[in-house]
């Protein structure tokens, strides 16, 4: 029997400062990956016409944005966080619900939401230039800022409330206008974020949201002649071909994307917190975080420790529905990420890895109905096996042993990923050693390697990135464009 779900999440598309329905009539319903016969909500299947009438009114309502101070466009985000964080419980609920992630984690997200929103408010009214000394005694000269125009924000499903607005809310305080395509997994989540943009009656056109396919909405953003500047995280594949077209049209991009990130345990680690922070940075939201802990590079001489240690833990884990409260791991976010990840522990096992646990779909009793999968440790994987360099966005660990620091980072380092890395010693020349050479956006030290705060600079070397920053005051950097002034 199918649980339908309450109306108030069957949402239309946000143009112009209304909701309306796309011109296809089609709509995508979106199933709750841990019990899929649950109905969570429906979103518009788009077209390029609703894309571009979005577009359309981004563009006009850009001048009017720009010309007011930052203190008023800040004072709009106040207004829409003070509603965000009055709605935690619901969106949270329906994130939960819809991707997957468990409630507190959900919560946790959406109150990030909400700081976010408030620290690009205070942006407003932070300087956005320099002055520098000519070379001209009769001369000012100065720097100022100004609005990409018109930007489209293309987010994934995995952080459906955070994403969106760690790129929506500088975009918009530096003045310009935002067209977000989120990714359909978890559009209805994102409709509720945007939704209150709208309870807090920000001027129409400043921020519009269409849903659709990726290769008929992300596209269209990506190869509009009035799209100004292109905000994407996803997957690396998707990503190249953005920045391809946005680079042919002329149009400033942004590409955050994949990763395959290390921990390495050195043998004087404190190996409790080095356990602990392996299996948060690796199973929470099922792996499915960019910057989720997926390769293990552990010294030989506390290997065997390590390893014992890690499994018990591992085993206690409590795989189920996000919603209830004794769940600590829910489901892959649909059939297609489920397979991907039982695709990649079957080449783990056939390319010679030993499975230490997990390694099989959960289907009995409440798991029927869902995407679960089991956390899965290997070990006896070496870097050029597939698990060890493709990233799989699951729960699931690969075990490598080496026998020196030197050796750690070569393997560390011997993927196209440089996202996030971890290392747990005590040593402080271990420390800087692996600051130093690790090729990593985010370098952690003693903590998981997943863990983003939003006042700092994130983004990936490598393939990771386009080497663009986003969140702090990097974001400063991409949604504006420098104005050398000279004055005389
Ligand atoms: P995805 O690349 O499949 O989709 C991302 C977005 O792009 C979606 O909105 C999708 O509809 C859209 N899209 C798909 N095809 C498109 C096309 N041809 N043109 C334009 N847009 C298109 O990624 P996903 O499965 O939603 O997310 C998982 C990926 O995101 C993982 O690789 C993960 O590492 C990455 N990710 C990276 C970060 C980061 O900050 N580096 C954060 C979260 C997720």
């Amino acid at each position: 029997m199918t649980i339908k779900t309450d109306q108030r999440n069957n949402f239309n598309n946000f143009i112009d400062g209304e909701w309306v329905e796309g011109s296809s009539g089609n709509v995508i319903t979106n199933y709750n990956p841990a019990n899929i016969e649950e109905v969570v909500g429906s979103v518009p299947e788009s077209t390029e016409e609703d894309l571009d009438r979005a577009v359309e009114s981004a563009k006009q309502a850009l001048s009017s944005w720009k010309g007011l101070t930052g203190a008023a466009r800040g004072q709009y985000l106040y207004k829409v966080a003070d509603i965000l964080e009055s709605r935690t419980e619901d969106i949270a609920e329906t994130m939960t619900r819809e991707m997957g992630k468990t409630y507190p984690e959900a919560k946790g997200e959406t109150a990030r939401g909400v700081a976010i929103l408030r620290y690009y408010a205070g942006e407003g009214m932070r300087e956005v230039g320099d002055v520098i000394p000519s070379t001209d005694k009769d001369a000012l000269m100065f720097t100022t800022r100004s609005p990409l125009g018109v930007v489209g924000v293309i987010t994934p499903w995995n952080f459906p409330v955070a994403i969106p607005l760690w790129k929506s809310a500088p975009a918009l305080i530096y003045g310009n206008t935002v067209v977000i395509k989120p990714a359909s997994e978890a559009a209805v989540t994102c409709a509720k974020v945007v939704d209150c943009f709208k309870e807090a009656g920000v001027p129409k056109g400043i921020i519009n949201m269409v849903t659709g396919p990726g290769s008929v909405i992300g596209e269209r953003i990506a190869t509009h002649k009035d799209v100004k500047g292109i905000s994407f995280t996803g997957s690396n594949k998707v990503g190249k071909h953005i920045g391809q077209q946005a680079l042919s049209k002329g149009a400033k991009y942004q590409l955050e994307m994949g990763g395959k990130n290390p921990v390495i345990v050195a043998e004087d680690a404190d190996l409790d917190l080095a356990v602990e922070a392996t299996i948060s940075g690796g199973m929470k939201s099922t792996g499915q975080k960019c910057t989720a802990t997926s390769r293990v590079i552990v010294h030989s001489s506390v290997y065997e420790t390590f390893k014992e240690k890690l499994l018990h833990k591992v085993q206690e884990i409590k795989v189920g529905n996000g919603m209830e409260d004794d769940s600590w791991m829910g489901p892959s976010v649909s059939e297609n990420q489920l397979h991907t990840v039982l695709h990649y522990i079957n080449e783990g096992k056939e390319e010679g890895g030993k499975l230490l646990t997990g390694g099989h779909r959960l289907t009995d009793g409440d798991y029927a109905q869902g995407y679960f999968v089991e956390p899965t440790v290997f070990e006896n994987v070496s870097s050029d096996m597939t698990i060890a360099q493709e990233e799989i966005f699951g729960p699931v660990l690969a075990l490598m042993k080496v026998d020196n620091l030197e050796e750690a980072i070569e393997i560390a380092n011997d993927v196209e990923y440089g996202l996030s890395a971890s290392i747990f010693t005590t040593n402080i020349q271990k420390m800087l050693a692996f600051m130093e050479h690790m090729d990593a956006g985010l370098v952690r030290v003693n903590a998981e390697s997943a863990g983003v705060e939003l006042q700092a600079p994130f983004g990936g070397m490598k393939s990771s990135s386009s080497h663009s920053r986003e969140q702090g005051q990097a974001a400063k950097e991409f949604f504006t464009n420098i104005k050398t002034v000279f004055v005389k």
